[in-house]
């Protein structure tokens, strides 16, 4: 590598609540690093209705709290630049990043990619996509006022974006194909007390429907007896779990078999210089909370392992 290219100390890769959280951390800890994303900061928490379990906020919309962290790092002076990077290699003492802006380099890497929407890979879902078809209520449910539409899913996203999209719309058609909720109880219970939400259980849904132009309806089928009907709704709403976002790792022996990256206490992974934070993690809890936990810890941690470098 020829002498002018520039190694960053430490390279963020993700400015959600993990990524924004350690920039915060390494800022205090004085040393230079550059932070990126694809998409605007916040991650998640943009596409989220209401949070309501990080300590010191209660009932903030999600787009809100991403604003309060990215203002914190304005505040600090750190700018996240935009940068969609492809790939993460290592070489002997650094880090390859292949980005769409052009090649970065970086002594350690932090990795804040976090998750995206897993789809329903029904027929109908591609070509309605942006036509009925949203993997965001906080976006999208306002489109439908009065109308009836129906949400897919029995885990925390579908069952807290049905419970906030119910204040909007006519009805709500909860399709989820078991009687049990993977969702946390008070979630649940706000579903289940809603007067506008109707749980369409042990079923899948089949195909979404439309007229060519815009969706028209969601065909489904009920396991237990195979029953199949269609609901009549203008809107469809998976939220039927995440993917990791791991792929630039592909080339690093880091993930496991779903996609998920193996990190130690440190939030290293078995690469030196290589960290992971947040929900591209394996991990139990998937939280704003335990991402910026992650990002904390990886700061401290890549700072101590740049340091010999110096
Ligand atoms: P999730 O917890 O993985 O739930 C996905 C749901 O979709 C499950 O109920 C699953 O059914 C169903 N499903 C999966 N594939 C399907 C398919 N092809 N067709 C029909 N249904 C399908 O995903 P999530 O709700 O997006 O949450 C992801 C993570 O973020 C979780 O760890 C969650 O706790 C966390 N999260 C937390 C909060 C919060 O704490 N406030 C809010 C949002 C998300 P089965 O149950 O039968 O598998």
């Amino acid at each position: 590598m020829s002498e002018e290219k520039k190694i960053y100390p430490i390279y963020i890769i993700g400015a959600g609540p993990a990524g924004m959280t350690a920039a915060i951390y390494l800022k205090r800890a004085n040393i230079e690093f550059k932070i990126v994303d694809k998409y605007a900061p916040g991650g998640k928490m943009n596409i989220t209705a209401v949070v309501d379990n990080y300590p010191g906020y209660f009932d903030i919309p999600g787009p809100d709290l991403a604003f309060k962290m990215y203002e914190q790092l304005k505040g600090m002076n750190i700018e996240i630049g935009y940068a969609d990077v492809k790939k993460v290699s290592k070489e002997e003492e650094f880090f390859v990043l292949e980005t769409d802006e052009g090649l970065e380099y970086a002594r350690a890497v932090i990795v804040a990619t976090g998750t995206q929407e897993r789809k329903l890979k029904i027929p109908g879902e591609g070509k309605y996509t942006n036509k009925g078809v949203s993997y965001c209520a906080v976006c999208d449910a306002a489109l439908y006022k009065g109308e009836d539409i129906a949400i897919v899913g029995g885990g925390n996203s579908a069952l807290e974006e049905a419970a906030f999209t119910a204040n909007i719309v006519n009805k709500i058609y909860l399709v989820h194909r078991r009687q049990e909720f993977r969702a946390d109880e008070s979630a649940v219970e706000e579903v289940k007390e809603s007067k506008n939400i109707e749980l369409v259980l042990d079923t899948i849904p089949l195909e979404i429907l439309g007229d060519g132009n815009h969706v028209t309806g969601l065909k489904v089928k009920n396991i237990v007896n195979g029953e199949e009907k269609v609901i009549d709704v203008k809107a469809v709403f998976p939220f039927v779990g995440l993917d990791a976002v791991s792929d630039l790792l592909s080339d690093l022996n880091v993930r496991d078999d779903k996609g998920y990256v193996l990190v130690n206490a440190e939030m290293m992974t078995s690469i030196p210089g290589l960290f992971s934070i947040g929900d591209v993690n394996q991990k139990n809890l998937r939280q704003i909370v335990t991402a910026t936990s992650d990002g904390a810890i990886a700061a401290l941690a890549a700072n101590r392992y740049v340091k010999k470098f110096k």
